[in-house]
């Protein structure tokens, strides 16, 4: 299958800091594409170089074959939507003006939303569960219903990929189940191609059905959970020493936690 993005060689500097370099990476059509790696490796950095809010210094993007540089900003924003963590409201928007954001690609200059835009709104907030909540303040709601609210901006973008910056973070194990839940599910029914960065290893295992893990900017390691997520790439990027075992109902690799006395105990020492 024709890969819907295209990365060749791409690096970025903000200045004289070097956040990404030599990044190859093909991504095809329904993936969904965990990105991981410690703070600062440069996952956000990508996922902006994706929206083309940041423009790389090197290297070719490419989005279904036609560099990302030569296309207009409205046209890269109905194939590709991103959910960001930088997500301020100074004023007091309900979440269906916020959901209505994101029909701002589809718009001509100065023109309003019309019937079609806030039917396309409607059946976002519909996939996401969030209809209930479309008169709501977005600043009342909880830290799940907000997150959801976001995602079905995104949609309303309609496009063919979503890219989400750590959209789990701040939510209880519940609430973070049904994120990606509901990301799985847009997967499977609208056939959206699915780029996320997660911080938890685990829910990135279980939901993931391919993933980069970045170290420094690079791309330290690609492929399924499987081959990712050993305990030998955990320590290697993250310096800790961890288990990996398989998740016995799932069959997926899964990350524990070890304390310095357990390891002296099992007689490890330290590994690094
Ligand atoms: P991550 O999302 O993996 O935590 P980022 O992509 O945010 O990492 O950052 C990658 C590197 O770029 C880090 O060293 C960070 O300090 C630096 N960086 C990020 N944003 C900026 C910025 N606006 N100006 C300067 N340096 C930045
Ligand atoms: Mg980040």
């Amino acid at each position: 299958m024709e890969p819907i993005l295209t990365l060749r060689n791409v690096g970025f500097k903000y200045g004289e800091i070097e956040a990404l370099k030599g990044i190859d990476l093909q991504v095809s059509p329904g993936e969904i594409l965990g990105i991981l790696g410690p703070n600062g490796s440069g996952k956000s950095t990508l996922l902006k170089i994706l929206d083309g809010i940041l423009r790389p210094q090197e290297g070719d993007i490419l989005i279904k074959g036609i560099p990302l540089g030569g296309l207009k900003r409205t046209h890269v924003a109905r194939e590709i939507a991103m959910v960001s963590q930088e997500n301020y409201f100074r004023f007091s928007f309900s979440a269906l003006e916020v959901v209505l954001m994101g029909r701002f690609p589809h718009l001509k200059r100065l023109q309003f939303e019309g019937k079609k835009d806030m039917e396309v709104a409607l059946e976002a907030l519909r996939a996401t569960h969030t209809l209930e909540l479309a008169g709501r303040s977005i600043h009342e709601l909880s830290g799940g219903e907000r997150q959801r609210v976001y995602i079905a901006r995104a949609l309303a973008q309609e496009p063919k990929i979503i890219l989400l910056d750590e959209p789990t973070s701040f939510l209880d194990i519940a609430h973070q189940v049904q994120i990606l839940e509901l990301i799985v599910r847009l997967n499977r029914e609208l056939g959206l191609t699915v780029l996320m960065v997660l911080h938890d290893l685990n829910l990135a295992s279980e939901y993931c059905t391919r993933m980069i893990l970045l170290h420094n900017g690079s791309i330290a390691k690609k492929g399924r959970p499987e081959e990712v997520i050993t305990y030998q790439n955990i320590e290697e990027v993250y310096k800790t020493v961890v288990v990996v075992k398989e998740n016995p109902l799932s069959g997926k690799p899964c990350v524990f936690l070890v304390t310095e006395d357990e390891m002296k105990k099992a007689g490890k020492g330290s590994a690094l």
